[in-house]
């Protein structure tokens, strides 16, 4: 039994990543379990290179704090990094590799963090409403049983709460669609210039619709990259069509490369990545709290607040169209920190997309920001739960956290 690690974090995406170092930086101890090879999350295994939710519709940045504190180091870190305006939203531009260069350095430098990779949880044990024991599997077979004072389900498909009452999660049948993302490079400058880059989405769109692409490739989108010659394809898949990993995805991808190789600017492009397909909705937790449509539309804000934010509801049907719901110019709505907080349970939280909230306030605050923004409140909030004299204290008498190591 090891109770080494009084704050247990699950899943190293935006919402873990936030938690894991709001929690250390208050002072805790911290095990940062995360499934995959590496962490990162989404962003970087589906290969995110627009992060929403870190500014307002002015393109003001619009929670202070680990969200703004990331966006500064990737707009001073990356030589094309840069603040974008998209729609009637503001996104940073910067390469899912340098963020997860960013984000791996930043756990690293903090000594109160252990990081367990290709690690997960197979059970949680509860009793009178309190998450007494996890234990966790691993990849190379060591079982480990740790008992936490506060545990973070950051899983993006809620794994942690599931496993203690199903009940306490709701999908939404059927899922939005999810999506597969290719980076292609080498591609002439300029080629998604208007009006030459509708030109190239219209061709796509035309031969899915005759029937010579799949299809699946009715929905595909060109967005410019980060670097000058690169273009991100990002095509819709539905979630159905994940779960199952269908190898139509990769028929899909090469159709889409090989149509795009013969337009005009992509003759010497090559493909430089591909990512992981990447579900937006895995579900959500109940919580104390639930954030509801109402509240987002009518920028409701809450004494509470995790998070604050203005991004669009994006409205993804199962099959991969897309409509956005702008909220009215300068409005903006709080995520309070009880729609974080797992109902009935005093030491389970959940960080990042998987807040509590209906299907339409999720489409709004799951983007990037405001994942970083919920997982920092909740990080600080299971190191309060540590140390109940760090709670009770107002925050003029709480001691100040260590001043943010630099990152390497
Ligand atoms: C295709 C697609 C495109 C998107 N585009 C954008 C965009 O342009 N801009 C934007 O801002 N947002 C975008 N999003 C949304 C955004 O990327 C996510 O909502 C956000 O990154 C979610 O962060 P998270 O921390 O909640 O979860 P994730 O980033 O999904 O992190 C969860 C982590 O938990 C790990 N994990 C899962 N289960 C376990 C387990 N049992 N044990 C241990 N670890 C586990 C996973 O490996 C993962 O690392 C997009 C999402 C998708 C799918």
């Amino acid at each position: 039994l090891n109770a080494e690690h009084p704050v247990v974090v699950v899943g190293a995406g935006a919402g873990g990543i936030a938690a894991a170092i709001a929690a250390a930086r208050a002072g805790a101890r911290v095990l940062l379990v995360e499934r995959g090879r590496a962490i990162g999350g989404t962003v970087v295994h589906s290969l995110i290179h627009t992060l929403g939710g870190l500014y307002d519709d002015a393109g003001r940045i619009i929670n202070g704090g680990l969200a703004a504190e990331l966006a500064d180091a990737l707009l001073h870190r990356g030589r094309d990094s840069r603040q974008r305006r998209l729609g009637r939203t503001w996104v940073l531009n910067a390469c899912p590799m340098l963020y997860q260069e960013l984000v791996t350095g930043w756990i690293g430098s903090l000594p109160g963090i252990t990081v367990a990779l290709e690690t997960w949880v197979d059970r949680v044990t509860e009793r009178s409403g309190r998450i007494e024991m996890v234990t966790l599997g691993s990849r190379s077979g060591v079982v480990t049983v740790v008992a936490p004072r506060a545990v973070v389900d950051a899983t993006g498909t809620c794994a942690v709460v599931r496993l203690v009452d199903p009940a306490l999660v709701v999908d939404r049948e059927p899922a939005a669609a999810g999506g597969l993302i290719v980076v292609l490079r080498g591609v002439e400058p300029g080629t998604l210039e208007a009006p030459r880059g509708l030109a190239h989405l219209r061709a796509l769109r035309a031969a899915a619709a005759e029937g010579s692409l799949p299809a699946g490739c009715q929905h595909v989108w060109l967005d410019h990259g980060v670097r000058s010659d690169e273009v991100y394809v990002k095509l819709a898949v539905p979630t159905v069509v994940i779960s199952a990993r269908s190898a139509s995805l990769d028929a899909e991808r090469d159709a889409v490369v090989e149509l795009l190789r013969r337009q005009p600017g992509f003759s010497s492009s090559y493909v430089a990545a591909t990512g992981a397909p990447g579900i937006r909705d895995g579900g959500r937790v109940v919580g104390e709290c639930m954030l509801s449509e109402d509240d987002v539309r009518s920028g409701r804000k809450f004494a509470d607040r995790a998070a604050r934010c203005a991004w669009p509801i994006e409205r993804w049907d199962p099959h991969g169209s897309v409509a956005l719901e702008y909220l009215p110019s300068g409005l903006s709505y709080d995520v309070p920190l009880r729609a974080l907080h797992v109902r009935g349970l005093a030491n389970l939280w959940t960080a990042g997309k998987t807040v509590s909230a209906d299907a339409c306030a999720q489409a709004s605050a799951r983007v990037v920001g405001t994942c970083w923004a919920m997982g920092e409140a909740v990080g600080r909030a299971a190191a309060a739960t540590t140390a109940p004299a760090l709670a009770s204290a107002s925050p003029h008498q709480q001691p100040q956290p260590p001043a943010p190591a630099p990152l390497p």
